[in-house]
């Protein structure tokens, strides 16, 4: 058994959360939580010697947790007793998620769960996101410890089985859990952009992008009330047309443009290898100001990084065409460019309405931007050396550039326990290859996965 055979056995366990798990059907959730431990289980059976070395603790179906014990303790296998009782070197965590989004079958060419190998890729649903990375992982370090190697500083693992559901009962579990014990890392690596190939107009050349900052995610509710009736007798003021005004005040106001430190550094070292005149731009982005982002802000990726964004998601008013609704609603969810936070955001958005007939509340779980470390912005900081010369070695040459995150990741959870997060997937990844995560045909080339297990045995021999 090879590689590539493990890894299309990851893939064919169907670690989906199915639609009708949502409504709490509990034997479709059973089902569901069977997949998630035969992962788990998955993992015991082809990883015999990371197994045999490290300390596995199974929180739930939805998380386990390792750890990988560093020679500086001078114990290979310490006890979960010692587990408070650390030394003085700080650990690094490694995450990742074995759950997937649910396929559209029928809109894909080959069997979703089939792991399906053809023209040198391995098709199915989590190839990109994010078995491959997870296996990966694994693969790096059952090299390594089958080479007798040991790491100086413990290495703790944290894989989570419901990422793809904001994370409640995997990482924010797990996260606790690290808390209860005390227990802190250096630096904490998940899931996040990955080497870009043509994916900034005007560079061609590939270029690792290491998301060290998140923006935030906040949903709001919208609602404007009135007395319920009949169609045929309308108010003056209907509750819709307040509604309405409300949103075309929040089009014609988008929250202000602002460089973060990350975002600034990232455009400084992009410029070099930009074309002439867009390089030019980038490098003075800060001194044009209103011009760059103007300019910069003409693409909405490119927009996403230089503002707090507001999208408008959802719309409801009556059940009927003849009847006034009582209550007309929209939903905005915005992402939150640090140093925004959740009640900034709401106080911005309130005063931009400025309409106290327009009530404005939290739709779902909020959660804060999380600001990078300062030194990882300047190319240094808790992980960064090891980071960039683990990918040197894997694939050299790539430029490696700060980055922000526009969409959330599990790592959000552990912001409290360490100095420094890191959200990159040393895989090589074009527009098109974008469009398969979480979409049809989801797919990785048999050479980015082995790049994938090149990056982690490279990180892991240098900590
Ligand atoms: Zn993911």
């Amino acid at each position: 058994m090879d590689l590539l055979d493990r890894f299309r056995e990851a893939i064919k366990i169907k670690t989906d959360w199915p639609t009708g798990a949502a409504g709490g059907d509990a034997a479709v959730v059973g089902e569901a939580e069977k997949s998630l431990v035969r992962f788990q289980e998955f993992l015991v059976e082809r990883y015999p010697n990371f197994h045999k070395v490290t300390e596995r603790y199974v929180l739930s179906p939805y998380s386990v947790v390792y750890r990988w014990a560093g020679s500086q303790e001078g114990n290979l296998r310490g006890s979960a007793a010692r587990l408070g009782a650390q030394g003085g070197g700080k650990p690094a965590l490694i995450m990742g998620h074995y759950d997937v989004v649910p396929a559209e079958t029928e809109k894909w060419t080959t069997e979703p769960f089939g792991a399906e190998l053809k023209d040198g890729y391995i098709y199915g649903r989590g190839t990109l996101d994010m078995k491959s990375i997870l296996i990966a992982v694994m693969e790096g370090a059952e090299t390594l410890i089958a080479r007798g190697f040991q790491p100086k500083e413990d290495i703790w693992f944290a894989f989570g089985g419901d990422e793809e559901r904001a994370g409640v009962g995997g990482a924010q579990n797990a996260a606790a859990w690290f808390a209860e014990k005390n227990i802190r890392f250096s630096f904490v690596l998940d899931e996040g952009t990955p080497i870009g190939v043509d994916q900034i107009p005007g560079v061609k050349e590939p270029i690792a992008l290491f998301g060290i900052e998140e923006k935030g995610f906040l949903s709001l509710n919208l609602t404007v009330r009135q007395n319920p009736g009949h169609a045929s007798q309308p108010p003056e003021v209907q509750a819709t047309a307040i509604l309405a005004r409300a949103l075309i005040r929040l089009s014609k106001n988008p929250f202000p443009f602002h460089l973060t430190p990350t975002v600034e550094s990232f455009f400084t070292h992009l410029a070099p290898l930009a074309s002439q005149g867009q390089g030019w731009a980038m490098k003075h982005a800060r001194l044009l100001g209103r011009l760059f982002f103007k300019i910069a802000a003409k693409s909405p990726a490119i927009a996403a990084m230089l503002r707090t964004t507001v999208a408008m998601t959802q719309l409801e008013g009556s059940a009927a065409d003849n009847v006034l609704p009582s209550t007309v609603k929209a939903v905005l969810n915005l992402r939150l460019l640090p140093p925004c936070t959740v009640e900034e955001a709401m106080a911005v958005i309130r005063r931009t309405i400025a309409d106290d007939r327009v009530n404005v509340g939290i739709y779902n779980l909020a959660t804060e931007a999380v600001a990078a470390n300062p030194e990882h912005a300047r190319f240094g900081g808790p992980g960064w050396r090891e980071m960039a010369a683990a990918l040197e070695e894997a694939e050299p040459g790539i430029p490696v550039l700060p980055f922000i995150m526009t969409a959330t990741t599990d790592s959000r959870h552990f912001k409290a326990l360490t100095e420094g997060i890191f959200r990159f997937n040393p895989i090589k990844l074009s527009p098109q290859d974008l469009r398969g995560i979480h979409g049809h045909d989801e797919r990785i080339s048999v050479e980015n996965l082995n790049l994938a297990v090149r990056f982690y045995t490279a990180l892991f021999s240098r900590l």
